[in-house]
């Protein structure tokens, strides 16, 4: 917020004209100085002994007008740049253990990315180098080296098709008319809302049936290699599991999400040559994406700690298999810091016993 408003008053100074102006404008950023102290302490208030951990996917390099509110790598260096300012940002592992320890710095802040997009090292990455930032990347595995993920497969097939409408009746998903970009994102979000929470197989097999029926070919590398999720660790970044297929594990049997936990840290290790010791939960709500078996077999497993998509930010009470993240993403600084605190003010996190 503080450099925002620091850049908006230096302008406010070089445009005036005269003495009653340039008055003005020192009287007004004295109070901005001021205002940036009161806030700062108030941000320092609620963060003491909290971690909050931020939520991304993507950074994209250009616009998406499917998909307005995606981060673009202009507007992520900006956030970047204001969160290193303002915030003490330490890689997770080693804010779970000070938070254990209760020596947390205040206004702790951690990043971390799901799922293992390309765009993660191609775009992401360089901007977090740049600024000295490190972040924690959960991979699915089974996605590595030219697979999509089923949703990505649905939005390519409605972002493709050249059909203005789309007659999905047969696979019980309804018609939907393409005339726009604004018909395209509506036909996806119904789509995903309809598909999220079937079966596996059967979600990847419907999403497959909406891409024949759009006569789209994917597009090639969205999600990372091997050899990049290697290269990432190389670069400072800290990698953790999320699956090897990305199920919801509370839709599945327990057999199977046991096998998805596991094996996921079992590639990962495979391929990176060290222990993974971190994992977030697919989709990460409690109660409705995992339950208490689930948070049992992360542990069983080996893993020291694990996040969730539950809101608020982690206090030494916190289960450390079960941390929240959260995303508060807002061009303006002013507004990040605003939902920052939000959340800081949250009371319990949601978990599941
Ligand atoms: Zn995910």
């Amino acid at each position: 917020m503080c450099d925002g408003w620091a850049r908006r008053s230096s302008r406010n100074k070089a445009i005036v004209r005269d003495g009653a102006s340039r008055k003005r404008s020192g009287s007004r950023s004295a109070k901005t100085r001021e205002v940036c102290v009161i806030w700062r302490s108030a941000l320092s208030f609620a963060s003491r002994n909290r971690l909050s951990i931020l939520i991304l996917h993507r950074v994209l390099p250009k616009g998406d007008p499917l998909f307005p509110n995606e981060p673009v790598a202009t507007e992520f260096d900006e956030l970047l740049r204001h969160i290193k300012s303002t915030y003490n940002v330490l890689r997770l592992s080693d804010a779970i253990e000070r938070l254990q320890a209760g020596s947390l710095p205040r206004r702790a802040l951690s990043i971390s990315f799901d799922d293992g997009y390309a765009d993660n090292l191609s775009v992401a990455a360089p901007i977090l180098r740049t600024h000295g930032l490190p972040a924690t990347l959960f991979i699915t595995t089974g996605y590595l080296d030219g697979g999509s993920m089923w949703n990505d497969v649905v939005i390519e097939a409605f972002r493709g098709t050249k059909r203005s409408q789309m007659d999905l009746t047969h696979i019980g998903l309804g018609i939907h008319p393409l005339a726009s970009i604004d018909d395209r994102r509506v036909a996806i979000e119904r789509v995903l809302g309809h598909i999220k929470y079937l079966p596996r197989q059967e979600r990847e097999q419907r999403a497959q049936d909406v891409l024949h029926a759009a006569g789209v070919t994917l597009p090639a590398g969205q999600m990372l290699s091997r050899d990049s999720v290697r290269e990432l660790l190389d670069f400072g970044f800290e990698i953790g599991a999320h699956t090897v297929s990305h199920p919801i594990l509370a839709k599945t049997p327990a057999n199977e999400a046991w096998h998805e936990i596991v094996e996921s840290k079992r590639q990962l290790e495979e391929i990176l040559g060290r222990t993974v010791q971190l994992f977030a939960y697919p989709n990460g709500k409690p109660q409705e994406d995992y339950v208490g078996e689930h948070v049992r077999m992360v542990r069983e497993a080996g893993f020291r700690g694990a996040v969730s998509t539950a809101s608020g930010a982690a206090s030494p009470a916190s289960d450390v298999l079960q941390l929240p993240r959260f995303m508060p993403w807002h061009r303006r600084p002013f507004k990040f810091d605003l939902l920052m605190v939000r959340n800081l003010q949250q009371g319990c996190e949601r978990t599941v016993a």
